[in-house]
């Protein structure tokens, strides 16, 4: 997924980013000029910046199906 200039360039060249990777609090960004791969937060990427890593997420989630998603917590228990 490509990071658009404006939100994000390259820490290196400023080059054009490629979100490769993601997990719960980072991304692995890929520099299509020099090669570079790097990790950054989530919202790196400013104001709109979620939106790549959250459009990260549901490009993987329809293209890779076989990854199961750990689900912590959330437990619907009520107490009375
Ligand atoms: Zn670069």
């Amino acid at each position: 997924m490509k990071v658009h200039k404006s939100d994000g360039a390259c820490r290196e060249c400023g080059g054009q980013l490629q979100v490769v990777d993601a997990d719960d609090a980072t991304m692995t960004v890929l520099c299509e000029d020099c090669g570079d791969e790097y990790l950054v937060e989530s919202d790196a990427f400013g104001d709109g910046g979620t939106m790549y890593y959250v459009g990260f997420l549901a490009e993987q989630a329809e293209g890779v199906p076989d990854e199961p998603e750990d689900i912590e917590g959330d437990s619907a228990v009520d107490e009375e």
